[in-house]
């Protein structure tokens, strides 16, 4: 199952007001394959979709649409009847012979509607990739003026109403002859997708992002405190170098008791930064102290 796919069974599964039930139909039926007298339809390949389909068609006009599926598994469900086509198309306000067919606002009577009206597109023409992937969230649709008309319904979300607590700006683009309205960062599909009823697809998204946040902060770490052992390393060559020597030509019994135990403790750990080398020491040294040391080291090391 795609994380999309379950995400439209929750919204499907969603109870709605009355008026929000005709807003989702009406929804569902204008971004379906197709919304006019030439032809009422929608092809899916997944049941409860074609299943959904059909109750809108229901609920909407009183009618009962025809339901096909192919070999392939694909279905089909559309009104072949001329005459249901133009009952259905009056039920939402239009006369059946329009040659482009607008948004009605007529038929999202309360503003709790807006949201059952977008859920319904959604289930026509949606998909969200599922959040492991990426954060994606877009609707297809065919017709541009349509397009034009559900982008302005975001004005409402567009972040001036500070009690709605979300605001969700639509992007939009072309893609082979389809225009598309998308949301690609994570909170904007959190909010749609919660917008639309289904919560337990935003949570999964908002889940998703918190993961993997947690895992780039790990993985952050784990690359600084490897970048500064080979920093300590590549900065500790000298003073290895310097110790060896001293070593070599019998010289460490030469050193006073605290230079001779910090330089063994640096040969033994080469890659232990200056403050990490004070507090091996006893009485432990500052990071500034142990530098002067090493520096003495060094000195010592040359004079031999
Ligand atoms: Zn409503």
């Amino acid at each position: 199952m795609s994380f999309s796919y379950d995400a439209k069974k929750e919204m499907i599964g969603s109870v709605n007001k009355p008026c929000c039930a005709f807003a989702q139909s009406y929804g569902f039926l204008l971004f379906g394959r197709s919304f006019g007298y030439g032809g009422v339809s929608l092809m899916t390949d997944k049941k409860e979709i074609a299943d959904a389909y059909a109750d809108a068609v229901r609920l909407a006009a009183g009618l009962e649409p025809s339901v096909s599926c192919s070999d392939a598994g694909r279905y089909t469900v559309c009104l072949p009847d001329a005459n249901d086509r133009r009952t259905l198309l009056r039920a939402f306000g239009y006369e059946g012979n329009e040659l482009s067919v607008r948004l009605n606002h007529a038929n999202l009577r309360d503003d709790c509607c807006r949201a059952a009206f977008i859920r319904g597109a959604f289930l026509a023409c949606g998909s969200v990739t599922d959040p492991q992937k990426e954060y994606h969230l877009e609707l297809s649709v065919s017709s541009m003026r349509l397009t034009g008309d559900f982008i302005k319904l975001f004005d409402a979300y567009d972040g001036s109403d500070p009690e709605l607590g979300f605001s969700l700006i639509p992007n939009r683009s072309q893609r082979s002859g389809m225009n598309v309205i998308y949301f690609n960062d994570s909170t904007s599909v959190e909010d749609f997708l919660s917008l639309v009823g289904a919560q337990n697809a935003s949570m999964t998204v908002m889940n998703t992002k918190m993961l993997k946040e947690h895992r780039n902060n790990v993985n952050r770490r784990l690359n600084f405190e490897t970048a500064n052992i080979g920093r300590s390393s590549f900065a500790s060559e000298p003073q290895i170098k310097a110790i060896e020597k001293i070593r070599r030509k019998g010289g460490m019994d030469a050193l006073p008791p605290d230079l001779r135990r910090l330089a063994e403790i640096r040969a033994d750990e080469p890659a232990l930064s200056l403050r990490e080398l004070g507090e091996m020491m006893d009485p432990p040294l500052s990071r500034t102290a142990v530098n002067y040391r090493l520096k003495k080291i060094i000195r010592f090391a040359e004079s031999l």
